[in-house]
């Protein structure tokens, strides 16, 4: 670090390095997008030195990393400890590039991040397999080996996080990792490079490479070093991953976009669910792929359970996103604010009722920055932009239903499947309704409550896989055969059909 501009480097083989080509990309506070807070190196010339190293710590069983579960379970728990020690100052990094607000990464990401390590920690001697006794005698064991080398491309909005989700389990059996954060966002990626570092990971395990997604993405995916990919992004873009992945038959782990309904009954508990909608929708801004940003609320409580929201919406304070007092902050950069406007344009042109917002903040100290007013949009029916199209900002729809039935087929009118939320005091309905959903985690009477021990993965075009939980161990690891003859130097009968006699 520079002054308060950060420059965020390469880090290799166990080392913080330079880019080869010298080459850097300025980074802007979201909060003021006249003040620069980071360099960005570009790594585009360097991603073999990292294929190199990931490959290679693999292959040598660097450390004893490949073997040894006991180290692996240490290193991850240290992790976990070193970022509990600096907690603060993650979490301060982490909002001054993401623009989230100081707050969310203070009760979220980082907390959320440390639940990754121990969890993971806690699995990395527990990779068992499978042993039968077949009929003839002989045995047969299956055993889980690591994949081998993993590159983790990941988004700009829980950059920690997701990185965490992703790599932690992949360490816990034993792989080695190349991550490669988000441009906007890659300041904590290199952080925690150096934390795996002074927790005692050998050099090679975790390496991280900056740099334009597309170049620094290709080299990875086109890679026969690289044996599995997990993506955390658009779903546009993980399209794109899979077809460059098939040039090597990589396995593919993709977390993609969504567009996620919030199901409100008229027998619902309409405050707990109000603070719930309002919540799921415009956590972190809304940008993130679990937003709850379709409101589908039962004509009976419709105008009500509205106003409640926008009452809500009313009391939400954004600022600069380093304030304690802040419950928005910026949008990420100014292309993502110009993105959601022009949802809002949409709305406006489409004859659609903005209920509350609806604009960009520009009065005074927000001038400076990529500020919006949360906003609530009523009447959207299936056919609009905003109800299909993922926005990743904060903008929340609202659609009426008459029957249950109605409920379900607005909430699966999407290409997506990825979360859900399900409002009802009748458990029995809303369990129904939760089945029918298609989406890789519906709640119910509660909506963004996503610790490590809950699935996340989604249906359609929101992804492949699942992350989290032990689910995610599958994604790393080879499940291998090994078949021992219970009776050595006895002549098989079929071995006849070729040897004669
Ligand atoms: P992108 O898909 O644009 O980028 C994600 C990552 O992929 C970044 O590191 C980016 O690098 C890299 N990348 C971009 N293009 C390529 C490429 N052609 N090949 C390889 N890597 C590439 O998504 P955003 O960062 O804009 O994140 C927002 C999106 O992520 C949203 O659509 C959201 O739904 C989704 N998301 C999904 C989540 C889930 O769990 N399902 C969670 C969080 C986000 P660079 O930054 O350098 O362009």
């Amino acid at each position: 670090m520079s002054g308060d501009i950060y420059e965020i480097n390469l880090f290799i083989n166990g080392s913080v390095v330079k880019p080869s080509i010298g080459g850097y990309q300025s980074r802007y506070d979201p909060g003021d997008n006249g003040r620069l807070i980071g360099r960005v190196a570009d790594g585009s010339k360097d991603v073999g030195a990292a294929l190199d190293a990931a490959r290679d710590a693999f292959d040598r069983n660097a450390g004893q990393w490949v073997t040894d579960y006991r180290l692996r379970a240490r290193v991850l728990m240290r992790v976990a400890e070193i970022i509990r020690e600096r907690a603060e100052e993650l979490a301060r990094l982490e909002s001054l590039f993401a623009g989230k607000t100081i707050r969310t990464s203070r009760m979220g990401d980082i907390p959320r991040t440390i639940d990754m390590f121990e969890y993971y920690a806690g699995i990395a001697d527990k990779v068992l397999g499978h042993s039968q006794i077949l009929r003839t005698g002989d045995i047969s064991v299956i055993v889980r080996q690591p994949i081998g080398v993993l590159a983790a491309i990941t988004p700009w909005n829980f950059p920690l996080l997701i990185l965490a989700r992703q790599i932690a389990p992949a360490l816990a059996v034993g792989c080695t990792v190349i991550a490669k954060p988000a441009s906007y966002t890659p300041a904590t990626a290199l952080e925690l490079a150096k934390i795996f570092q002074q927790a005692g990971a050998p050099p090679g395990v975790f390496n991280v490479v900056t740099g334009r997604g597309e170049d620094i993405g290709t080299q990875l995916l086109k890679s026969d070093k690289v044996d599995v990919v997990n993506f955390t992004g658009e779903t546009s873009t993980g399209k794109w991953i899979m077809q460059m992945s098939a040039g090597t038959l990589k396995r593919v782990v993709l977390e993609l976009g969504g567009k996620n309904p919030n199901i409100v009954f008229g027998d619902a508990d309409l405050e707990t669910a109000a603070n719930g909608v309002t919540y799921g929708a415009f956590a972190n801004n809304g940008e993130s792929c679990a937003a709850g940003s379709r409101l589908l609320v039962h004509r009976s409580v419709k105008e009500r359970f509205v106003k409640m929201v926008a009452e809500r919406i009313s009391r939400i304070r954004v600022g600069y996103q380093l304030r304690d007092d802040s419950d928005l902050g910026p949008l990420v950069s100014q292309a993502q604010l110009e993105k959601v406007l022009e949802y809002v344009g949409a709305a406006e042109s489409e004859g659609l009722k903005i209920v509350a917002g609806g604009n960009r903040l520009q009065a005074g100290e927000y001038a400076k920055g990529n500020y919006m007013q949360p906003t609530l949009v009523d009447y959207t029916p299936p056919s609009s932009k905003l109800f299909r199209e993922e926005i990743f900002g904060p903008i929340l729809t609202v659609t009426e239903f008459d029957d249950d039935e109605e409920a379900v087929e607005l909430a699966n009118k999407t290409v997506y499947g990825l979360a859900a939320g399900v409002w009802s005091t009748d458990t029995a309905k809303a369990l129904r309704t939760a089945e029918k959903i298609k989406a890789g985690c519906v709640w119910i009477n509660t909506y963004y409550t996503l610790p490590v021990e809950h699935p996340w993965g989604g249906f359609k075009e929101s992804g492949i896989g699942r992350n989290n939980t032990v689910l995610a161990i599958d994604h790393y690891v080879e499940w291998k055969g090994l078949y021992l003859d219970a009776q050595p130097g006895k002549m098989k009968p079929y071995y006849k059909l070729v040897l004669g006699g």
